[in-house]
Formats: structure tokens, C-alpha cells, sequence
């Protein structure tokens, strides 16, 4: 039998690996999302990554991108369709209408994960990406849509974002406001028919308000001269948005009204946003969101008032690079090594020592032996402020030799009892 070398498995395509040296970015960005959706008082939700592909044809619709083109569709062994969610949003009310979430309460709930979309992979858009989103349920009122944005704000001020971002704003009104829009507007492109691409003629009839989304600059005229949404609102959506411009402008929040901004899904109903950034090319928009105040009803539960938004992690992890905006930091603080075979069991045991005495510590214990001097680049590559080496003498003395390796200090012998004291020191931890 003929040997022949295996081939080798890949990725899919659009479907990226995260390496440890891109991790301690990532890790940043959630820690601060974690902190702020406490600060907030919003709860993380956890829901699973397949669902019922009927699920997202409901609720974000089936003329949209993500239904007509975009899902990981598939049949299980039972012949079930399900699909990988393309997003958050569908899951999110499916699991808290089952889990009596939206009973007689109000609820304030954030997620985070992958979601999966069939696009065509580039720079910010991929296969598998992540997202974190927020969502509130059960109030009608424009408080709550000021805080989601506030939040939103927040990030970007605590990120170092603010200045590279731009806040879009619009109202979509009510959906008896938009219908009777709908009509004007089909009315409208009718008699422009021939500026209308081809996807913009297939959407007068599936999804006309999409076509306003078109970024063809041969439709930029037509586009331009079609009748407003915004000056097409029923009174209430009217006042709620007036609310609205009213609290975000006290809380010194900036925004520009983009008329045109409808969003691609179906749900959405008076206040819709983007934070769009111009530094990452075409895909610029960094985090989207809006009211969707009939989705609930839509899938079955009592009407119940929703807002929320969702965030791009890859975009935003991109545009903090491209900005140079994320802290570098070091993998440990300490790295410890024993100078030959014979003090690695000594090493293991002041390792677990100092471990137990200075929890915040990041020590590395170097295993896998080797040379002195591979020990000593092993150290160096570790990123450590410090070497710990532990040999002959130091065993004999209890003590051990404490070594900078980021700057020239003299490398001093340390009493093991006072060990963990002077690293506490030197390393001048900050809670
Ligand atoms: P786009 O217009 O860029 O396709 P979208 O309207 O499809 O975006 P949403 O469904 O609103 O996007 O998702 C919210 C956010 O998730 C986007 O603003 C973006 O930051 C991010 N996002 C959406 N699709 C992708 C993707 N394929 N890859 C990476 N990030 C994405
Ligand atoms: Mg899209």
C-alpha cells in the first residue's frame, strides 16, 4: 500500500481563527463591554447559535439581504430546516417570549457571539463575524432609546472612538405611516423607472424603502428627489422623535438626520441609527440599531415595544488598529525559571507558592528544559517585566535571583520569604 501524504483541512472560507496575539484585543473590548453593560443595568442573554430557520424568515423578513441570500441554511437528521443565526436580534425575543421574560415586566438584556451570513468575504465583512447587542423590552417611550444610544456614546468616548465616528438618525414612523409612504414612494419610482437598477426594480415590488439604501451613484438624483419618510410621519412618531433629538441633544450627544437611513431589516419601526466611521472603507458602519415595536406581536407574544442595536466586534477591532488605539499589553509579568533539571521541582512548587500569595500575578513557568541561555530567550520572549531563576545557590540560600529584562536594573538575589512582597512592589499592582 502505497503511502501518500494527507491533505490538508482549511478553514472555510470568511471563517477566521483568532491567535493568541489578536486575543488580548478582543479581551479588552469584551472586559470593557461587560463593565459597561453592568454600568448600565443591562443582563447578558445567552441563546443558542442554530434556530428554527422559520424563526428568521418571520421576523427579519423574507425580502430582505440576509433571508433571500445570506443564511446558513440546513436540514438536520430529522429533516428540520435550521438555520446558524445571521443575527441576534430574532433569537433574543424568541427566548424571551419562551422563557415568560416579556410577562407583565421590562427587560434590559445584552448578547455577544458569532452570527453567520453568506457575503461575500473582504476586509470587515466575513462568514462567521461577532457581534454584541443590546435589547430592551417594554418601553414605548424615547427615554429608552436616548439610553441605548447614550451607551452606545459612552463606548466610543471610552474607546477613544468619538471623534472617528458619526451618529446617522431618522424615523421610520409607524407602520401605517410607513405603508401609506410605501405607496408614495412606489408611485414616485414608477415614473422614474428608467434610473432604476436592476435590484432597485426588483425591490419596487418586494421592498421599495431598500432602494433608498442604494449606494449607486447613477440613482443618486432620483434618489435625492423622492418624497421623505421624515416628512411623512404620523403625529406620535412625529413627537416621539422630537423627544428624542431633544434628550440627545442635552446629553450633548451630535447626530446628523440621514433621511435615506432605513436599515435592511424588516422589523424596525420609528427611531432607527448608525455610528458610521469613514477609516475602514466601504464597510463603515460600526454599530446599527433601532425601534422594532411590532417584532414581538410578529412572532406570536402580546405587542410588546422593543429597541436595541448590534455592534461589529471585527469593524471596531479594526478601526482601534487602524487608529492604533488598543493598549499593547504584555502576556506576564513574571517568568520563571529553574537554571537546570534539578531545581524544576523546587521552581513548580515557589510558582504554585506565588501564585497562591499574589493572585493578580501573571507568572509563566517555563517548562520543556533546554539550555540555559534557550531558558533565558524563552524568558525574554515571554513578554515578562521579570525572570525569576531559581538554581544551586538559590535553593541553598532560599532565595532567588530577580531579573529585569525590560530595563537595566541590577539583577538582585531575593529571600524566597520575601518574595512575593518585593514582585508586589516592583510590579506596583493596581487593583
Ligand atoms: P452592512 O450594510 O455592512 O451589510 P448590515 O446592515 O447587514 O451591514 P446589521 O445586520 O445591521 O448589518 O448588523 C450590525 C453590524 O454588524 C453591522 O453594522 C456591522 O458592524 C456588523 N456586520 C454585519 N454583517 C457583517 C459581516 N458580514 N462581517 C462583519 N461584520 C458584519
Ligand atoms: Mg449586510
Amino acid at each position: 500500500m502505497s503511502k501518500s501524504v494527507a491533505k490538508k483541512i482549511q478553514a472555510i472560507r470568511g471563517m477566521n481563527d483568532l491567535l493568541p496575539s489578536e486575543s488580548p484585543r478582543w479581551q479588552f473590548f469584551e472586559d470593557k463591554i461587560r463593565q459597561l453593560m453592568k454600568r448600565y443595568g443591562f443582563a447578558e442573554i445567552r441563546t443558542p447559535i442554530v434556530e428554527q430557520t422559520a424563526l428568521f424568515a418571520r421576523s427579519i423578513g423574507e425580502v430582505t439581504d440576509i433571508v433571500e441570500k445570506e443564511m446558513y441554511t440546513f436540514e438536520d437528521r430529522n429533516g428540520d430546516s435550521l438555520t446558524l443565526r445571521p443575527e441576534g436580534t430574532a433569537s433574543c425575543v424568541r427566548a424571551a417570549m419562551e422563557n415568560g421574560l416579556l410577562y407583565n415586566q421590562t427587560q434590559r438584556l445584552w448578547y455577544q457571539g458569532p452570527m453567520f451570513r453568506h457575503e461575500r468575504p473582504q476586509k470587515g465583512r466575513y462568514r462567521q463575524f461577532h457581534q454584541v447587542g443590546i435589547e430592551a423590552y417594554g418601553f414605548e417611550g424615547p427615554d429608552i432609546d436616548a439610553e441605548v444610544i447614550l451607551l452606545s456614546a459612552r463606548l466610543w468616548k471610552e474607546l477613544g472612538l468619538m471623534e472617528h465616528v458619526t451618529l446617522e438618525l431618522n424615523s421610520l414612523g409607524s407602520s401605517e405611516a410607513r405603508a401609506a409612504y410605501r405607496d408614495k414612494l412606489v408611485a414616485y419610482f414608477e415614473e422614474h423607472r428608467e434610473v432604476l437598477d436592476e435590484d432597485a426594480k426588483r425591490r419596487l415590488t418586494s421592498n421599495p424603502l431598500r432602494i433608498l439604501d442604494s449606494k449607486n451613484p447613477a440613482m443618486a438624483e432620483v434618489l435625492d428627489g423622492a418624497p421623505r419618510l421624515l416628512d411623512n410621519l404620523d403625529a406620535p412618531s412625529q413627537a416621539h422623535f422630537e423627544q428624542l433629538k431633544a434628550m440627545l441633544d442635552a446629553a450633548g450627544i451630535a447626530y446628523v438626520i440621514n433621511p435615506r437611513l432605513v436599515r435592511g431589516l424588516d422589523y424596525y419601526s420609528r427611531t432607527v441609527f448608525e455610528w458610521t466611521t469613514t477609516a475602514l472603507g466601504s464597510q463603515g458602519t460600526v454599530c446599527a440599531g433601532g425601534r422594532y415595536d411590532g417584532l414581538v406581536e410578529q412572532l406570536g407574544g402580546k405587542p410588546t415595544p422593543g429597541v436595541g442595536f448590534a455592534m461589529g466586534i471585527e469593524r471596531l477591532i479594526l478601526l482601534l488598529e487602524t487608529l492604533d488605539l488598543v493598549p499593547n499589553e504584555a502576556g506576564s509579568d513574571v517568568y520563571l525559571l529553574a537554571m537546570d533539571d534539578t531545581a524544576t521541582i523546587a521552581a513548580i512548587t515557589l510558582a504554585e507558592q506565588l501564585r497562591s500569595e499574589l493572585p493578580w500575578l501573571r507568572l509563566q513557568l517555563h517548562c520543556g528544559g533546554g539550555s540555559f541561555k534557550s531558558r533565558m530567550k524563552k524568558a525574554d520572549k515571554s513578554g515578562a517585566a521579570f525572570a525569576l531563576l531559581l538554581g544551586e545557590d538559590e535553593m541553598n540560600e532560599h532565595t532567588v535571583t530577580l531579573k529585569a529584562l525590560r530595563d537595566d536594573q541590577a539583577q538582585q538575589r531575593v529571600p524566597q520569604a520575601m518574595l512575593a512582597h518585593t514582585l508586589s512592589e516592583q510590579l506596583s499592582q493596581t487593583p
